[in-house]
């Protein structure tokens, strides 16, 4: 017999909240829920962090699984909102339908995140730390089965951690490289948040990284002419007249959350115009600004991105542009309820 090393639960009262990445801390207590005969199981909350499952199930075989990434925020009264949980449950849906995997209801996914959140309260970075609790729900097929068919057997998991503010001091801009790879095909994958899209990126990203970029920017498969994602963020830029905002339009980008939810500000609290539309690689003079966005940073700046030999710069490359911010600090203020939600953009943990 091997041992398994199982990490401990740190301590809340030890964690540095100032200082807090994003890497994986074990918290005491997460949701599992089954689903079996045809019908998902009642879910409940355990302290084992390992999972269990057949060694022939689909999820690490065929890549039959997906998942979700949303946060849980200290407000300074002391409560905790859920940002736009709604929306994760309708696109894991969409992600499981795609793969062949039973949806998980709506209800029963946000109550395993208020779950999962109230379990684990205590590792909910302080209010003004910038930090949050990062929620990690996942679905995979599992069960005895060789054969290329959707698994008998499914798993419905959310876990857990708390992560630092992605920026420390101000928004700082990144810099990016066009990528010879492809990350999803045009009738592919690229529109579930599946494991198989990542894998495909690791090798890509790694590459970038070695060349001291941030990450790369994948461009539509087709025709490799137009902008489709920032590794694993959503784009978008702001018009050289600083009136629109614009972000990519195609069938193979996993929607973002936070690039839907900019896009509502822009219109609505901005009063800028909107479009999803083609951003071609050869046309970014047209942009004052540009930037990555998701749930981890909500917005990345983009300082610069290198085409083949051509390198454009974004203002000064420095720093972010005013949009940018004013986007960022609208998004940010509503997340940690310093500023008005639109309807139904916050759930209360109860
Ligand atoms: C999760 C993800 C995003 C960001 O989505 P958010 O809902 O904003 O967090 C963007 N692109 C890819 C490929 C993703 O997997």
């Amino acid at each position: 017999m091997t041992a398994t090393i199982i990490p401990a639960v740190p301590d809340p009262t030890t964690l540095d909240w100032n200082n807090l990445g994003f890497q994986y801390l074990k918290t005491p207590l997460r949701y599992r829920a089954h689903w079996r005969n045809g019908a998902w199981q009642a879910g409940e909350l355990t302290p084992d962090a390992q999972v269990h499952i057949s060694e022939s199930s689909t999820a690490l075989h065929y890549g039959q699984q997906c998942f979700e990434g949303l946060k849980a925020y200290r407000c300074a009264d002391g409560s905790i909102n859920l940002f736009r949980p709604d929306q994760n449950a309708q696109r894991m849906a969409r992600s499981a339908a795609r793969l062949l995997m039973p949806a998980v209801p709506a209800e029963m996914f946000i109550d395993a995140c208020q779950q999962v959140v109230r379990a684990n309260q205590a590792y909910l970075p302080p209010y003004g730390t910038g930090g949050s609790l990062y929620l990690r729900p996942f679905l995979i097929g599992v069960g005895d089965t060789i054969a290329v068919t959707s698994a008998p057997e499914f798993i419905f998991g959310v876990f857990a951690l708390p992560v630092g503010a992605y920026f420390k001091g101000g928004l700082t801009p990144s810099h990016f490289v066009v990528s010879d790879y492809d990350r999803a095909a045009p009738n592919g994958t690229g529109a579930a948040k599946t494991g198989g899209n990542y894998a495909a990126s690791l090798l890509p990203h790694q590459q970038a990284a070695e060349r001291h970029f941030a990450d790369c920017i994948y461009l539509d498969p087709a025709t490799h002419t137009k902008i489709e994602e920032v590794g694993a963020a959503n784009f978008f830029a702001i018009t050289q007249d600083g009136k629109k905002f614009v972000t990519p339009k195609s069938s193979s980008i996993l929607a973002s959350i936070t690039k839907y939810s900019l896009l509502t500000l822009a219109r609505e609290r901005l009063g800028l115009d909107t479009e999803e539309g083609d951003v071609y690689i050869d046309r970014l003079s047209d942009y004052s600004e540009a930037g990555a966005c998701g749930t981890a940073a909500v917005i990345a700046p983009i300082g610069s991105i290198l085409y083949g030999d051509t390198l454009h710069t974004f203002g000064t490359g420095t720093e972010a542009g005013p949009i940018t911010g004013q986007l960022y600090n609208e998004l940010v203020g509503i997340q940690y309820g310093e500023k008005p939600a639109p309807a139904d953009w916050i759930v209360k943990v109860q």
